[in-house]
C-alpha cells in the first residue's frame, strides 16, 4: 500500500481511538466509545497488514487466529468479577510483546537502542508484575503483602543495574546485554508487585496499565510507527491518570502504594480481637425495619457482584418507596468491588437511575440522618479500622460511614473478611444486625415480604 494511504488510515484510527477513549468516559456512551475502539484497532490491523513492510503473512494469519479464538474464548467466559484479573493478563500480554517486539527488532540489526530498550524494559516490569498481580487476584497466591527484610534496598539496586545495563547497551548495541536487560527487568516487576497487598491492588493494576501503554511508546518509536506511539500514549496516560484517581481515592500516595508492605500488620490487628458475637436478624425483621424507615441507603459491594443481586435489589429499592414512601439511595464507594466502576456498571445494568447513585463524598454526611444502610456484598470499604487504626493495612482509605445510620444490616454469608483480610469491627457493634446468606436470596426473600403485606 501506498504510505500515503497508510499515513491516513492510521491517522483515521488513531482519531477513532481518541474518540472511543472519551465515550468510554461516561456509561451512556460507553458503548459506542467500545464499538469506535474496535473498529479503529481493525483498521490498524488491516492496514498494517498491507505495510511494505510486512513480507510473510502466514506467523501473521495464524497468530491472529490463534489470538482471536483465546481472547474470544476468555472474554466470552469470564465472570464481571473476575475482570480484574482478565485486565491484569491482558495488560502482561500487552508487556510481553513489547518484549519480543524489542528483542526482534534488536536481532533483526535496528539502530533504535534507546527506544527499543525503554519499550523492552517498561515492558518486562509490566508483565513480570502483571503475572503477580494475576496470581494474587485469581486467589492463586496470598492476596497479602509479601516482605522481607532489605526488600527495598534490593529493589533499588536492581533498579540501578537496569539503568547502568541500559546505558552499557545503548553505548555497545550488544544483545547480550540486552537478555541481561531483561532479565533484570522481570526480576524487578516481580518484586515491585510482591508487597503490595491489603486493598491496594486497584491502583497496581492501573500503574501495570500505564505501563504496558508506555512499552508501546518505547516501541512505536523504534518501529517508527505513529499509529504505536499515540496509542501508547493514550493507554500509557490514561492508565496514569487512574492510577492518581485511585491513589486519591484511597488516600495514598503512589510511592507509598509501590514501595508497598502495606498488609503485614493486618493480620496482628486481626489476631489480637478478643471473642465478639454479632447479632443475626433475619430477612423478615429487616423488611419490617426498612419499610417503617424514612431513609434507606444501599451500600453495595463485591459480594452483590458475585450473587449478581443488582436486579432484585432495583426491585427492593422500587417497593421501599412505590410501597411505603421510602426514601432510597444508593452509595458507591470508589473501589467497592474488584474495578473501577465496578457497581456504576451493574446498578446502571439494572437500570438504577443515576440520579439515585451517589458517590462517597456526596452521600458520607447523610448516613448520620438514615434510619437503615443496607451493606450487601460490601466490607472493607465501610472498615472503620481505617479511620482509627494506624497499623491497618487500610488505614487512610475513606470508608462509608455505614455505622452513623441507625441501623445497619450487613448481607453476607459470613463474619469473613473483605479483600484486605482486615476483620470489620463493625460487624459486633449495637446497631448492627448481620442477614447471613447469598446477597440475592436474602434481598429476594426482603422482596417477598414487602410485597406480601
Ligand atoms: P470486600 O472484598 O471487602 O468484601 C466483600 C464481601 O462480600 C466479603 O466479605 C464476602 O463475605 C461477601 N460476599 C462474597 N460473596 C457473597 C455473596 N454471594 N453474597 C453475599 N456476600 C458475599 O468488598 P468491598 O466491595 O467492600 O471492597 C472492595 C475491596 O476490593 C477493597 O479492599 C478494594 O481495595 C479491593 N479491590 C478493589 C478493586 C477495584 O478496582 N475496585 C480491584 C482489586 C481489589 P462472605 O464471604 O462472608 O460472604
Amino acid at each position: 500500500m501506498n504510505t500515503a494511504y497508510l499515513s491516513f488510515a492510521y491517522l483515521l484510527s488513531s482519531v477513532l481511538f481518541i474518540l472511543s477513549i472519551r465515550g468510554l468516559a461516561s456509561p451512556d456512551t460507553a458503548r459506542r466509545g467500545n464499538i469506535l475502539g474496535m473498529v479503529a484497532m481493525l483498521i490498524a490491523i488491516i492496514v498494517t497488514m498491507f505495510s511494505p513492510l510486512v513480507s510473510e503473512y502466514l506467523w501473521i494469519a495464524a497468530a491472529v487466529v490463534f489470538g482471536g479464538l483465546v481472547g474470544t474464548f476468555i472474554a466470552l467466559r469470564v465472570k464481571m468479577t473476575s475482570l480484574p484479573q482478565m485486565i491484569a493478563a491482558f495488560n502482561g500480554l500487552g508487556g510481553l510483546s513489547s518484549v519480543f517486539i524489542a528483542l526482534a527488532e534488536i536481532l533483526a540489526g535496528s539502530q533504535s537502542y534507546l527506544e527499543s530498550s525503554l519499550g523492552l524494559l517498561i515492558g518486562a516490569v509490566a508483565f513480570s508484575g502483571s503475572v503477580i498481580a494475576f496470581a494474587k487476584l485469581q486467589g492463586l497466591m496470598s492476596p497479602k503483602a509479601i516482605v522481607f527484610p532489605g526488600q527495598q534496598l534490593l529493589n533499588l539496586l536492581l533498579a540501578a543495574g537496569m539503568i547502568t545495563v541500559c546505558i552499557l547497551f545503548v553505548i555497545s548495541g550488544s544483545p547480550n546485554l540486552f537478555y541481561l536487560l531483561a532479565g533484570i527487568a522481570v526480576i524487578l516487576g516481580f518484586l515491585l508487585v510482591l508487597p503490595i497487598g491489603g486493598a491496594d491492588m486497584p491502583v497496581v493494576i492501573s500503574v501495570l496499565n500505564a505501563y504496558s501503554g508506555w512499552a508501546a511508546v518505547g516501541i512505536g518509536f523504534s518501529l517508527n510507527n505513529v499509529l504505536l506511539i499515540i496509542v501508547g500514549a493514550i493507554v500509557g496516560a490514561s492508565g496514569t491518570i487512574l492510577s492518581y484517581i485511585m491513589t486519591k481515592a484511597m488516600n495514598r500516595s503512589l510511592s507509598s502504594v509501590m514501595l508497598g508492605g502495606f498488609g503485614i500488620e493486618a493480620a496482628k490487628s486481626a489476631a489480637a480481637g478478643e471473642e465478639k458475637t454479632a447479632k443475626a436478624g433475619n430477612p423478615e425483621d429487616a423488611a419490617f425495619i426498612m419499610e417503617n424507615a424514612n431513609k434507606v441507603i444501599i451500600v453495595p459491594g463485591y459480594g452483590m457482584a458475585v450473587a449478581q443481586a443488582q436486579h432484585v435489589l432495583k426491585e427492593m429499592a422500587t417497593d421501599l418507596r412505590r410501597l411505603y414512601d421510602v426514601e432510597v439511595k444508593f452509595a458507591i464507594h470508589p473501589v467497592a468491588g474488584r474495578m473501577p466502576g465496578h457497581m456504576n456498571v451493574l446498578l446502571a445494568e439494572a437500570n438504577i437511575p443515576y440520579e439515585d447513585v451517589y458517590e462517597l463524598e456526596e452521600i458520607n454526611r447523610e448516613f448520620a440522618t438514615a434510619d437503615v444502610a443496607y451493606v450487601i456484598g460490601a466490607n472493607d470499604i465501610t472498615n472503620p479500622l481505617a479511620r482509627t487504626d494506624p497499623g491497618s493495612p487500610i488505614f487512610g482509605m475513606p470508608v462509608l460511614d455505614v455505622e452513623k445510620a441507625k441501623t445497619v444490616f450487613f448481607v453476607k454469608r459470613s463474619l469473613a473478611s473483605g479483600y484486605s483480610g482486615v476483620e470489620n469491627p463493625l460487624f459486633f457493634a449495637d446497631n448492627t444486625i448481620m442477614l447471613y446468606g447469598d446477597a440475592k436470596k436474602v434481598t429476594e426473600e426482603i422482596v417477598g415480604t414487602l410485597e406480601r403485606k
